[in-house]
């Protein structure tokens, strides 16, 4: 007979148990991206364009990519995406392999690519109309992002009649409209002046805090990325690896005006000093 069956019940309850902590088990990131290179075909070996970066971005989190012209940004937004499949390596999402496209993962460009012939709802319901979602259904949850985006009162205006800055906000509308996630967004305010710029950037935070979505931002403003995010990450020259990766501990709720302080300016000396180094 074992000791196990030889212990009565008062002899087992006498042992020691020492409370044991629960162990942490941490959460799975959303997104996990691991040894990631990618390679465009070409002669001669082809295009390296990111090489060997690993990260993780947690649930709700925000994270801004900076990185000098053409270090493999918009390369590493559409791998998040599932529009591009790596070359070595691998993005998990939500733990699993990310091998296509999701609705999950939302993506909005530079360029905000509206129909021009379609108005402002038009415009947001295409993606519903395409998966034949039914048309009352689909203004329904157009409506309800139009008006998170601030753009109320458009729902019958053509794009043409719209500002840069509202053609984004459409834009930001049609990649919520699913109700991903995650929301990819790759310099989308890059091609608009310096005070519709600043105003986006307090929209998106606005947007992300009332719908608790994970949103990775490409940017190239270094003050919009420390502004707007929990964590920066700074590429390196072509091919694209992780250079720095800054957690951003300014409270929050972020104001425009913090981008005046000494912490803050410390925070984008040290982004900077990583992109030029
Ligand atoms: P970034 O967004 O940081 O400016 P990109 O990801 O667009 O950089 O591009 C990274 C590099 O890959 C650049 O050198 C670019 O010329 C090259 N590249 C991008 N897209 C393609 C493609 N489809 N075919 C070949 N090379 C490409
Ligand atoms: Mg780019």
């Amino acid at each position: 007979m074992n000791s196990y069956h030889d212990g009565t019940v008062s002899d087992l309850g006498r042992m020691a148990v020492k409370p044991q902590p629960t162990p942490q088990i941490p959460p799975t990131p959303i997104l996990a991206v691991e040894h990631l290179s990618h390679t465009y075909p070409g002669p001669g070996g082809g295009v390296p364009a990111l090489a060997h970066l690993s990260f993780r971005v947690e649930r709700q989190q925000f994270i801004a990519i900076v990185g000098p012209s053409g270090c493999g940004k918009s390369t590493l937004l559409r791998l998040l995406a599932g529009l591009l499949l790596p070359t070595e390596g691998q993005v998990l999402f939500d733990g699993q392999p990310l091998t296509g496209p999701r609705r999950r993962l939302g993506l909005v460009f530079q360029k905000a690519n509206l129909m021009p012939w379609r108005t402002v709802l038009a415009n947001v319901t295409l993606p519903l109309e395409l998966q034949h979602v039914p048309a009352t259904e689909a203004s329904a949850q157009a409506q309800e992002v139009i008006d998170l985006v601030g753009l109320a009162g458009f729902e019958a205006t053509l794009p043409r009649g719209l500002s840069g800055g509202m053609e984004q906000r459409v834009a930001i509308a049609r990649a919520l409209v699913h109700n991903p996630e995650v929301l990819l967004l790759d310099e989308p305010f890059g091609a608009l002046d310096a005070l519709t710029r600043e105003r986006m950037g307090a929209e998106l935070l606005r947007i992300w805090d009332a719908r608790k979505k994970t949103i990775v931002l490409v940017t190239h403003s270094i003050p919009e990325a420390v502004l707007l995010s929990d964590r920066v990450l700074v590429l390196s020259p072509r091919p694209g690896h992780l250079r720095l990766l800054l957690d951003i501990a300014l409270p929050r709720p972020r104001q425009v005006a913090m981008q005046y302080s000494p912490a803050f300016g410390e925070l984008a000396g040290e982004v900077r000093a990583a992109i030029e180094a």
